[in-house]
């Protein structure tokens, strides 16, 4: 049967392969288009031949009374193969006035003229490019043409279902207290929070960002990301949830990273209290670097001598040392520069205790430079922070949650409850 079927395609493209003179990339590209060309007839007949809800003449409604089935209704759709038409069985109940398309909740269809799997293609560049390249290259792949603004009404749709669904899950939780199950349990656990600012409409708003991560048993680095534009409160419980999920209440050790900010300390305190906390180190070196820039200016060789002086102290442990040589510098300035010495010798002295990065390396611990920093540029910056990008906040929580979705590989999993008819 199958050799029979290639015998006749293969007659079919005789001629066109001939003038082909061997370019492979051609003869890829004739096949390529006999198959989409072959998909979208093969699925038209499927969707033909199926009962497309059809459930008999009459099925009971919700107001007691019955729907009658009215007819079958077509429904342009945009698939991978190109556009298709579905005819499906329309109820109406007489008494009530509701309508119901049974096809349009089991098939994963949404309101959108696009079917789950061109949208679910769609997505996946969108998680990573802009709408308009992703349009670019959902084209430049398999020949089908959706508009820039489709793809972001679709990711729209189904990022935000993602957010739901993170809603309500916390919800869950705190109506009923039971905790999450543990899908890892890991020796030692870090989690990681820091915030970013993204462009929207009106100004820029401070997006949150969690790293959760630990070694596996083969010491292979697996992270778990949650970005929310929620004030810190709701964040916290999130990253918690997260945390839960990658075995916080088993782990033999928590480590938790941040930054200084009051916000951080708060939920610091208020869920991840055993946990052992360290300023990372790529926040307290900003710190360093920006008194550096006031003292002797940005880019200078003075600044990176001044700044790696006083960065391999903290790195050694003379917080002693460290504190008295600053509080004897900041004599000679006035004005800035003053200040900025100030700034730096209270965050210090406020934040020593977590800033102990001798003893921390001595126990092995992840100081967090790359962790933290690339949270931020990695999940945030490369997709919602491209230059000239200005979001609504519907589209950069989607986008955001989406992205994440992507990068936590949840993406089957996601696509498994049909988000477009959610
Ligand atoms: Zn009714």
């Amino acid at each position: 049967m199958y050799e029979e079927i290639l015998d006749q395609m293969q007659e079919l493209l005789k001629d066109e392969i001939k003038n082909l003179g061997g370019d492979l990339d051609k003869v890829e590209q004739v096949v390529m288009k006999m198959m989409m060309s072959f998909g979208k007839g093969l699925l038209q007949r499927l969707l033909d031949s199926g009962p497309n809800g059809y459930k008999g003449s009459s099925m009971p409604c919700e107001c007691d009374g019955s729907k009658k089935f009215v007819q079958h209704r077509p429904k342009d759709i945009h698939s991978l193969f190109g556009w298709i038409t579905i005819k499906r069985a329309y109820y109406h109940c007489p008494d009530c006035g509701q309508s119901l398309v049974p096809y349009d909740l089991v098939s994963g269809l949404g309101s959108e003229q696009i079917s789950p799997g061109l949208a679910r293609a769609c997505c996946m560049l969108a998680v990573d490019d802009s709408f308009e390249l992703a349009s670019r290259k959902i084209e430049g792949l398999i020949g089908q043409k959706v508009s820039d603004n489709t793809i972001e009404r679709v990711v729209q749709q189904v990022g935000s279902i993602v957010l739901q669904q993170q809603d309500q899950q916390l919800e869950d939780f705190l109506s009923s207290r039971e905790f999450p199950e543990s899908e890892v349990v890991p020796q030692r656990l870090y989690v990681a929070a820091d915030g970013t600012t993204v462009h929207e409409t009106d100004s820029w708003h401070e997006c949150k960002i969690g790293t959760i991560y630990f070694e596996d048993e083969r010491k292979r680095r697996k992270s778990c990301y949650v970005g929310r534009f929620d004030n810190s409160k709701v964040f916290g419980w999130h990253l918690w949830l997260s945390a839960c999920r990658c075995g916080l209440r088993q782990a033999d050790e928590i480590v938790f990273l941040g930054d200084g900010a009051g916000w951080i300390r708060t939920e610091h305190r208020r869920h991840f209290g055993r946990a052992t906390f360290i300023i990372d180190w790529f926040h307290a070196s900003e710190h360093f670097w920006d008194c550096g820039k006031m003292l002797f200016g940005e880019g200078t060789k003075a600044t990176e001598k001044w700044v790696s002086e006083h960065l391999d102290l903290l790195w050694d442990g003379w917080m002693k040392k460290l504190l008295d040589d600053l509080k004897e510098q900041r004599k000679k300035y006035r004005g800035s520069k003053r200040e900025a010495m100030d700034t730096l010798i209270r965050y210090i002295s406020s934040n020593e205790e977590q800033m102990r990065y001798d003893v921390f390396r001595a126990k092995g611990y992840d100081i967090g430079s790359g962790a933290v920093e690339g949270a931020c540029k990695h999940v945030v910056g490369k997709r919602l922070k491209q230059s000239g990008m200005v979001w609504s906040r519907a589209g950069s929580s989607a986008t955001l949650a989406l992205r994440i979705t992507w990068l936590n590989n949840k993406w089957e999993q996601l696509w498994k409850n049909k988000p477009l008819a959610a």
